[in-house]
């Protein structure tokens, strides 16, 4: 058995076993899922994506089978996709500190992760329009300084935030936005790790009062005068955007969507046949579509695996954002069906619905769909577009004054 099949397996087993049963009381008190952290480690399964010669699973895209990392994904998700945020946010920056980092910091970060245990994030989070609630603006300010750089300002959507030891910081020279949400040219984006102990930094759980999604604790981080020093700058200024990197992440949040899609369709079979509605022909046509959305999702995310493990990149990409687009109305329609099927006590705790619901509708809204959906319609029109849909020198490109048309 490869060894990803073998992680699988035993992660889908950890899932179902000890992950699920505790969601809801992680779901209720908006804690970060110490105890499942811990119990990956204790597995061995806490380095999907780091390299067999540095003790880690060897998986990833450019590896040869990411498609079992992202099944990975899915069986967490279907446990709690609170803690899958967590997980996704650690493999992304496990895949950054992989492709672009120097050798001393591989060594250096793989092996905090495979023998400490040691949990990473990627935050940009910088969303710059003031939202009618809030009073603040969000954002950082990168100054350099002798040996490197300080930064002061806040992100928010930095999931894992009170738990994990280490964040790539997606930061901004030119000033606020991160990477998603600066208008300034793509080369002034850098990749930061930052050391989350540092006495600089503190976590504000006041903002954090989501509908859903709640164990992903996806905290407001403030910064104040921190410290990053040049050896923790990873790979060259700007390489996220130009390498379009988070093309690489797109699809594999769908994973997320479709575990909470698989847990809904699997509550509402063992909720009709509890009731004894089989027989009924609207429940019937329900779970249909409901099972065929599901296959549909996993086999795009098959077909979007196939292509990076087969190393065709650019088909990849593409084939990644119409599967972002897709899985999110497939996977939110399973949900819809699965309380139409299952009526309004499936609204009510301690129904997993009621979770997932508001898990599933919040998490959607991880990257926009609207944008995404515009980059397919630009690569079939073969007009020039951004597959990972927020760089703005690809915008400029399109239009000389920068100006997005
Ligand atoms: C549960 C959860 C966890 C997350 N965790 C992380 C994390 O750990 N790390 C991380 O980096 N990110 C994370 N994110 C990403 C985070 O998605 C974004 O920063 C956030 O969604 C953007 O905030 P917003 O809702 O204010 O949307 P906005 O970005 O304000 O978007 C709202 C609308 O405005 C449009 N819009 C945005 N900017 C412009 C513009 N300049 N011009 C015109 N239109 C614009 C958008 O297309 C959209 O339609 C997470 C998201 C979620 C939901």
């Amino acid at each position: 058995m490869s060894k990803g099949i073998d992680a699988l397996r035993k992660l889908q087993i950890l899932a179902k076993e000890s992950f699920a049963p505790r969601a809801a009381r992680y779901d209720e008190t908006a804690a970060f899922p110490k105890q499942d952290i811990e119990e990956l480690f204790a597995a061995g399964l806490l380095g999907p994506l780091i390299p067999a010669d540095y003790g880690g699973l060897g998986l990833g895209h450019h590896s040869g089978d990411v498609h079992s990392f992202w099944m990975m994904t899915k069986a967490i998700a279907k446990a709690n996709m609170g803690l899958a945020r967590c997980w996704e946010g650690h493999g992304n920056a496990l895949l950054l500190i992989k492709h672009l980092a120097n050798e001393k910091q591989k060594k250096k970060w793989f092996k905090g992760v495979v023998k400490n245990g040691e949990l990473w994030s990627a935050w940009s989070g910088e969303p710059l329009a003031v939202a009618p609630h809030e009073n603040q603006k969000f954002g950082t300010r990168l100054t350099k300084v002798e040996g490197g750089y300080r930064l002061n300002g806040s992100k928010v959507f930095c999931s894992g935030a009170p738990g994990i030891q280490w964040a790539i910081l997606l930061v901004n020279t030119e000033g606020s936005g991160g990477a998603r949400h600066s208008g300034s040219a793509s080369a002034t984006v850098l990749m930061i790790a930052c050391k989350l102990s540092d006495p600089g930094i503190s976590f504000d759980d006041a903002w954090w009062k989501p509908i859903g999604m709640k164990s992903s604790v996806s905290y407001k981080v403030n910064f104040e005068d921190v410290f990053l020093p040049e050896e923790n700058v990873i790979g060259s200024p700007g390489a996220y955007l130009s390498g379009e990197w988070q093309t690489r992440f797109t699809p594999h949040y769908t994973a997320t969507f479709l575990g909470g899609a698989e847990a809904a369709l699997e509550h509402t079979l063992h909720y009709i046949k509890k009731q004894g509605k089989e027989n009924d022909p609207y429940i019937q046509q329900r779970v249909a579509k409901m099972h065929i959305n599901v296959e549909t999702a996993n086999l795009w995310l098959r077909k979007v695996a196939t292509l990076w493990e087969t190393g065709q990149v650019e088909a990849a990409k593409q084939a990644g954002n119409s599967a972002r687009y897709l899985i999110e109305q497939l996977t939110m329609e399973t949900v819809s069906h699965a309380i139409h099927a299952c009526g309004a006590r499936a609204m009510i705790q301690p129904s997993p619905l009621e979770r997932i619901y508001r898990d599933l509708s919040f998490y959607v809204r991880h990257d926009n769909d609207d944008q995404v959906l515009a980059m397919v319609g630009r690569a079939v029109l073969s007009i020039a577009h951004d597959k990972s849909f927020f760089n703005p020198d690809a915008i400029k490109k399109i239009n000389p004054n920068g100006t997005k048309n």
